[in-house]
């Protein structure tokens, strides 16, 4: 038998990757973070000196950049140029200009070409992302888009933020959850948005571990009907 291909796909703080790793865990498929990879060309655009808004400039560093990324869903390890980045990709610097480096047509076409060729194989993997279901794997099997509201995601975000010793910035955050769904739903290249065979799950009520055993069962359900 084949392996099951998923794509998750939804805006910063539905859970989306925790819940990803986690059905990615229950089926014992691989996991692909694509929001990883874009962090990691962004990381090399700034460590080069660009500016995130020159887009011709960043279209073209990227294309040289050598990123790789495991696919154990128990691991978050990132490399750029064989040098772990997995705590750097994660910080403030890249995380405020990540959108601008993902919304370069060339960086996303060769992010793209890069997952489709790592999402390969026969082995199940998850694959999450904000373009997944819509471009990057239009023939997965089962597609996932996560959604809450603006308030729930900044409010999980704050906490956590919080829980890592960061200063408590409810209204920081949630500006910032805004902007950047602004950004990412607003881009010419794949903005985000549905596929339209997408199953759409508003996790604002639910628990990870509720959500993550409501994927499972949907995954199972999908994947035995489309074989
Ligand atoms: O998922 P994560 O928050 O790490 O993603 C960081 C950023 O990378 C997103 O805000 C988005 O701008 C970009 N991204 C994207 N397409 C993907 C995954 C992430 O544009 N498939």
């Amino acid at each position: 038998m084949t392996g099951v291909v998923v794509a998750v796909d939804g805006p910063a703080g539905t859970g989306k990757s925790s819940v990803s790793r986690g059905l990615a865990r229950g089926l014992g498929a691989r996991y692909l973070d694509t929001g990883a990879m874009y962090r990691i060309v962004t990381l090399a655009i700034l460590r080069a000196g660009i500016d995130p808004e020159d887009q011709a400039a960043v279209g073209e560093a990227a294309q040289t950049v050598q990123l790789s990324v495991g696919y154990d869903p128990d691991e978050d390890r990132c490399y750029l140029d064989g040098e772990d980045v997995s705590s750097e990709i994660r910080g403030e610097a890249v995380t405020r200009a990540v959108s601008a480096v993902s919304s370069v047509p060339a960086v996303r076409a060769r992010m793209v070409d890069l997952q489709r060729s790592l999402a390969a194989g026969q082995d199940s993997i998850v694959v999450e992302g904000r373009d997944i279901g819509t471009v990057v794997l239009p023939d997965a099997d089962v597609k996932i888009f996560l959604t809450a509201s603006a308030e729930t995601r900044a409010q999980r975000r704050n906490d956590q933020n919080v829980a890592a010793g960061l200063p408590d910035d409810y209204a920081g955050v949630l500006a910032d959850v805004r902007r950047r769904d602004h950004l990412d739903s607003t881009r010419a290249v794949s903005p985000l948005r549905a596929a339209d065979d997408a199953v759409i799950v508003d996790t604002s009520a639910m628990t990870e571990p509720e959500v993550i055993d409501h994927l499972l069962k949907l995954v199972r359900q999908r994947s035995e009907a489309v074989r």
